[in-house]
């Protein structure tokens, strides 16, 4: 029988890979917690309902890439294309949106049926942030600071630059929109056809579209930043200048949209030219409306995701190198409990030490080829003269430092010492 394959765009991330998404993972918590914010942990699946709702009809993720289902109750479920309705529904539901100000994080595959390539998987991997019931520009600028001082603990920040729109607020939209549907409709027939339709159901996602023709009609378009209101335009100003004050570079993009419908006021992305077509790194924004959407009471909100392949994918560009190779790899031609004997007293004594045994056995050649293999820095040989003796042999497995016997008890404290120095 043929082995069966993983679904098309969803991909294994192997022991050999690990080492950076731990990496990634652990500096993102780091820094999101120091920042106040908490971390999430909702389910994969939710009600198509939800999405639908908050992330609008006429939007690709809801026409075309959502994974809906039947389950057997037949009601329709949706594997999550994104966090943020996941959070919102989450805080809505726990009522944690009381006292304002709630600050949470996500991270974690997130499902969209795409076309799978290059920056482009069915399951990808998100993490995300938000915060609830604040309405101050002080909050974008802090977020916005956060992202930039992430890409600096990555070692990216020199790869990514920082785009800023607003997209007003609602009356804003909606004189836009009329303004935008004017200029359209005579140029219609040339429209690619999601954007025709579009035209009548949600013509702002037409700003969006990827067809290079319709981008190009596009060009002498309306602008909406031309219709902000004074409040939107207040906060744009507001929250640009205090990136200015604090030293953080960004561009002013007119034609920055968003591919969901619930964002108004402040959007934002980070792109890199680094990573070929798919370069868009991180992007959010504020979302005032839909927490009302949701069923709430009104209530402000803003966040961003940013996605882990092409992050990580950036990170590794820039040349770093993850893992941690053992210190220590342990070959002995002495009984079981003689070997196990050994590397449990040495974990007792120095608790962090990485430390492999040969599980194998057979002859020392066959051991130290599998030490060799383990990329470990010293193999420790506890043969037969070794346990007469109370001694074990270390033996530089990567340079020609001469092999030495170390009283057992001594070990530890050597080991540490040579490794600790380094
Ligand atoms: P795009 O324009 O690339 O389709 P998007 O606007 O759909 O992006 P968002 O919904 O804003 O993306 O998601 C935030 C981030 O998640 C993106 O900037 C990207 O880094 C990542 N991302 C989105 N979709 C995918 C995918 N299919 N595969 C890998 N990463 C993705
Ligand atoms: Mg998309």
């Amino acid at each position: 029988m043929n082995t069966l394959q993983a679904v098309r765009g969803m991909h294994d991330i192997l022991p050999a890979d690990i080492a950076g998404w731990q990496w990634l993972e652990a500096r993102l918590a780091d820094r999101l917690n120091a920042y106040g914010y908490t971390e999430i942990r909702i389910p994969l699946v939710e009600k198509t309902e939800l999405f639908t709702r908050a992330i609008g009809q006429g939007t690709d993720v809801v026409e075309k890439e959502m994974y809906a289902f039947d389950d057997r109750n037949g009601e329709s479920l949706c594997l999550r294309p994104e966090g943020t309705a996941g959070v919102v529904r989450a805080a809505l539901q726990h009522g944690l949106l009381n006292p304002p100000g709630l600050k949470v994080w996500y991270t974690g595959p997130m499902f969209r049926h795409e076309r799978p390539q290059k920056g482009r998987q069915r399951q990808f991997h998100q993490t995300g942030v938000e915060v609830f019931g604040v309405a101050t520009p002080e909050v974008d600028a802090e977020l916005i600071a956060m992202a930039t001082r992430l890409w600096t603990d990555l070692g990216v920040d020199d790869q990514l630059t920082l785009e800023i729109n607003s997209l007003g607020d609602r009356d804003d939209r909606q004189r836009y929109r009329n303004a935008l549907v004017d200029f359209l409709r005579p140029l219609a027939d040339r429209l690619d056809p999601d954007s025709q339709r579009r035209l009548e159901s949600n013509p702002l996602r037409i700003l969006d579209s990827k067809n290079p023709d319709t981008q190009a009609l596009l060009a002498d378009a309306p602008r909406l930043h031309d219709h902000l209101g004074d409040e939107a335009a207040a906060h744009f100003e507001a929250v640009t200048g205090m990136l200015g004050a604090l030293g953080i570079a960004w561009t002013h993009n007119p034609g920055l949209v968003r591919g969901l419908d619930y964002y108004g006021r402040t959007v934002f992305e980070w792109t890199t030219d680094a990573l070929g077509a798919q370069g868009t790194v991180c992007a959010g924004g504020r979302y005032d409306d839909l927490i009302e959407i949701q069923g709430g009471r009104p209530t402000p909100g803003i966040g961003f995701a940013l996605g882990m392949e092409r992050l990580l994918a950036l990170v590794e560009a820039s040349g770093r190198r993850f893992g941690r190779a053992p210190h220590a790899y342990l070959v002995s031609s002495e009984a079981a409990e003689h070997r196990l004997g050994l590397a449990e007293s040495l974990r007792d004594a120095w608790p962090d030490i990485r430390l492999l045994t040969d599980l194998q056995g057979g002859s020392f050649k066959a051991q130290f080829k599998r030490a060799d293999r383990s990329g470990a820095a010293v193999a420790l040989v506890l043969g037969e003269g070794e346990l007469a003796a109370g001694e074990v042999t270390v033996k530089d497995l990567r340079g020609d430092a001469p092999q030495q016997s170390v009283p057992r008890d001594r070990l530890a404290a050597a080991l540490r010492e040579r490794f600790e120095a380094a």
